[in-house]
């Protein structure tokens, strides 16, 4: 083969311009980027392989109020709140508070990645951060405010149960007092009125239910939702029978759940499968689990009485029923809300598909896989 052809040979001053054109190509590039990483939002700081801090941008500067040369080194460790000077060490995501110029404390989101020289080597890393403060406040106040509902629902609910009980048997005391006395209209008053007790009583039980899913659920853990049916079959046994009802089910999956939350989510939607039964037609229930991406879908149908499309939101708030109290056995209408909240709470959604009254309901699930 051919020798290969001698290296181009330039004359000196012609090789020193390009490499001085090269240089000055550089630095531009640099100082552009400098530039672009001191106007950024984002809070950007530059360490070497030791943590010592080579540089941060202006952004990072005009929150803490500690000037460049001052955040050089350890400098900067300064306006990390004590507490969380631990949690930044190593590459990926860290929240922490970053002391702001006025003595508060920003929360910020950082982003931390290795920086290597052109042969792969480490030399530092580039972090960058956003103050995520106000969303992390938000999101406190929301959990607050929900964690202060369900404590005011859980008291209120206790509380309203005792007035309840007072009623109900001073009801009976007069009742059997005057017992012989009374007309038979004022029995029937007295019942009524019992009877009104009583179901605010069962409502408020209800709503005691509602309160505890997530914040009294058992602990999560592996739960076979195999089992899960077969246990939830056995409690509806004599419903079940007592309406011929059959259920067909396929192989089920395992998910991280809390198992008394499935119970009752499985048990709620077979009941209602059954409870709301067309006429003179055995109830037939199918449940099946289909593979989605990152979750379980899982659909109960039924052969029932359907419902109609403008209720496939309603039917999933509390103490809400499309049906009156004498019609289908009764309810609360709190089943279809419980299911939803459990569902939710472990990262899924429900929903309901009905061709139309009379042609049967299909209550799908996800959970995450
Ligand atoms: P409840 O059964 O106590 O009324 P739910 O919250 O379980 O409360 O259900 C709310 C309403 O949704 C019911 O009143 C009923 O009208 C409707 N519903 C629930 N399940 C079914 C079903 N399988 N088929 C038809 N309608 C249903």
């Amino acid at each position: 083969p051919a020798p290969p052809p001698p290296p181009p040979t330039q004359p000196r001053a012609h090789r020193d311009r390009n490499r001085r054109t090269v240089e000055a190509q550089m630095l531009r590039a640099r100082d552009h980027y400098l530039r672009v990483l001191d106007d950024m939002p984002t809070l950007v700081r530059r360490l070497d392989r030791d943590g010592q801090c080579l540089n941060v941008n202006a952004s990072w500067r005009t929150l803490t109020g500690i000037a460049a040369d001052q955040a050089l080194g350890d400098g900067w460790l300064r306006a990390i709140h004590p507490d969380d000077r631990d949690a930044l060490a190593g590459d990926g995501e860290h929240e922490y508070r970053l002391m702001r110029a006025d003595g508060g404390y920003a929360w910020i989101h950082e982003v931390t990645r290795p920086l290597k020289d052109q042969d792969g080597h480490d030399i530092g890393v580039l972090a960058s951060g956003i103050d995520v403060t106000q969303s992390r406040e938000f999101q406190e106040k929301l959990q607050q405010s929900n964690a202060e509902l369900e404590q005011f629902a859980y008291v209120a609910s206790h509380d309203m149960r005792e007035p309840l009980r007072m009623i109900n048997s001073y009801l009976g005391l007069i009742e059997r007092r005057l017992g012989a006395d009374l007309p038979a209209e004022i029995h029937e008053f007295l019942a009524f009125a019992r009877d009104g007790a009583m179901r605010m009583d069962k409502l408020i039980l209800d709503l005691l239910q509602y309160s505890r899913i997530g914040r009294m659920s058992a602990p999560r853990t592996m739960v076979d939702l195999n089992e899960t049916l077969a246990e939830a079959r056995a409690n509806l046994g004599l419903a079940m029978a007592e309406q011929g009802a059959g259920i067909e089910a396929g192989a089920l999956p395992t998910v991280f759940a809390s198992p008394d939350d499935m119970l009752r989510l499985f048990q709620n939607l077979i009941a209602n499968a059954i409870k709301y039964r067309q006429p003179g037609v055995p109830p037939q229930v199918v449940i099946a689990a289909q593979r989605q991406t990152g979750a379980w879908k899982i659909a109960v149908s039924d052969n029932g009485i359907g419902i109609s499309r403008e209720f496939f939101d309603r039917i999933f708030r509390i103490f809400q029923r499309l049906h009156g109290r004498d019609e289908h056995g009764g309810g609360s209408g709190i089943g279809l809300s419980i299911c939803k909240k459990i569902v939710e709470s472990h990262g899924g959604r429900i929903w309901v598909d009905s061709p139309g009254p009379n042609q049967g309901s299909v209550f799908s699930f996800t959970l995450p896989a």
